[in-house]
């Protein structure tokens, strides 16, 4: 049964790249008041189970300690064992061979967004240029979609070379606006991007709606553009490096909330990480906490503020199975800067992933500024209006799918502001 409300995951708990940029999750953040109110560390008791978390349910690494007590000292400790905690653990290690490091985790490993996205690894080539240009200026904005396209080639070329089982898929991505005028704010963007120098020869464009429905099988489709990107599964990425980082002596402690940062009394410019199962000293505290950085660093409070945000997948109709499956990924562009985010899973068991900017996202956030304590809670499933958005779209724009409608769907905890949060904790405590 569909809900208006959120409802909490009855699932038993055995049964169960890349952040949003600028340009795939749009603005609307709550007022000024309700955004420095909304903080709060990972929920405990149940959360939501993402398909990839689902599928991982018996792997020890999620409930990994590599010692039974927590160490009283390293030289680094990192809070937060998702993609960005757990790639800092690796590049630390490969620059400090000899330091000792701890990451602590407060549920269990890569247990937050990133165990709970849509898969998409999908570098913006274009579509982001003109929001970036007006925060960060021309020059920066290229740089930032250059950033983009390298981390893609970089992720799949770690991939491949280390053979990392994650599901990876490289194929072509489309974005398709699916209006008239959504097809002229693209086309503006886009080509603004071109004469400002920005890369577009790898990037292949229709401005032809009937090619463009061709080529996509989006009903509406007014235009097409389409270059390489990826899908995969970012649990299973995570996991790779986090093993590999244990092997090269990193200690991994899940289940472990740091309540507190402090300085040491003892030694000058060394740390306390204070966790609820003991304190650890060290020269160097790494918070790699996403969207609740602002809990354990109240200085961010009202800058970085947690959000729910929900992934649908569902599973297509007989209609496209084998050679009928879709093949692409996509940004499907829609009115009001609305998106849709398509995974298809195509070399996988073909089911979609729809993320993005959901049109039923407004409401959801409405809901949420009536319901402030749900900001951090991972146990959402089932949005009506956003669930209802995806089902319309596949219904009506995908060609062939037909009545059938079989969903899934569950929730993450984005942070607003869209900046990777990777921050050193004496800049946080000392302002
Ligand atoms: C539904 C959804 C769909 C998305 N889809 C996509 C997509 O398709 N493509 C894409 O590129 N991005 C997507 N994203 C965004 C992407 O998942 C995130 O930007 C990315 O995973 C952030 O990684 P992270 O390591 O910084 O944060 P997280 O994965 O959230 O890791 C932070 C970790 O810190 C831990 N932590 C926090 N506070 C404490 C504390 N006090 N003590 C100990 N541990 C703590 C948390 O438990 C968590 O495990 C999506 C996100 C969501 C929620």
């Amino acid at each position: 049964m569909l809900s208006q409300k959120p409802t909490e995951c009855r699932r038993p708990a055995w049964k169960a790249i890349a952040r949003p940029t600028i340009s795939s999750v749009k603005e609307s953040p709550p007022g000024n008041a309700a955004r420095s109110t909304r903080f709060g560390f990972p929920k405990s008791g149940r959360y939501s189970l993402s398909y990839w978390l689902q599928g991982v349910q018996g792997d020890p690494l999620l409930n990994h300690r590599t010692t039974p007590d927590l160490p009283t000292s390293a030289d680094i400790v990192i809070i937060g064992s998702g993609i960005t905690g757990t790639l800092a653990a690796k590049h630390c290690k490969g620059a400090w061979a000899e330091k000792s490091i701890v990451v602590l985790e407060a549920r269990k490993f890569c247990s937050g967004a990133t165990g709970r996205n849509a898969g998409h690894c999908k570098p913006d080539q274009w579509r982001g240029f003109s929001e970036y240009e007006k925060k960060f200026g021309t020059e920066q904005a290229l740089k930032i979609l250059d950033n983009e396209q390298q981390t893609w080639l970089a992720l799949v070329e770690y991939v491949r070379q280390n053979n990392v089982d994650c599901d990876l898929w490289v194929g072509d991505t489309l974005d398709v606006p699916t209006t008239p005028d959504v097809a002229a704010i693209a086309r503006r963007n886009f080509e603004h991007f071109q004469a400002a120098g920005g890369k577009v020869d790898h990037i292949k464009v229709t401005h032809d709606p009937m090619e463009a429905f061709k080529i996509s099988r989006i009903k509406d489709a007014q235009a097409c553009y389409s270059w390489s990107a990826s899908t995969l599964c970012p649990w299973k990425l995570t996991a790779h490096i986090m093993r590999d980082n244990l092997q090269k002596g990193v200690n991994l402690q899940t289940r472990t909330k740091v309540t507190r940062v402090v300085k040491s009394s003892k030694v000058l410019g060394n740390w306390i990480v204070k966790s609820d199962r003991g304190d650890i000293e060290c020269s160097q505290a790494i918070h790699a906490t996403n969207a609740y950085s602002s809990a354990l660093a109240p200085s961010l409070r009202g800058l970085i503020y947690p959000q729910p945000h929900m992934c649908d997948r569902i599973i297509p109709p007989v209609a496209f199975e084998e050679s009928e499956a879709l093949t692409n990924s996509y940004g499907v562009l829609l009115a009001n800067g609305d998106l849709f985010s398509i995974n298809p899973r195509n070399t996988t068991e073909g089911s979609a992933f729809i993320g993005g900017s959901n049109p039923g996202q407004p409401a959801f956030e409405r809901w949420l500024e009536a319901h402030p304590e749900r900001g951090i809670d991972d146990s959402l499933q089932g949005f009506r209006p956003v669930t209802e958005a995806v089902r319309a779209f596949a219904q009506s724009q995908i060609i062939g799918w037909k009545a059938e409608f079989n969903n899934d769907s569950w929730s993450g905890i984005i942070a607003r502001e869209y900046i990777p949060h990777f921050i050193c904790s004496k800049k946080l405590i000392d302002g």
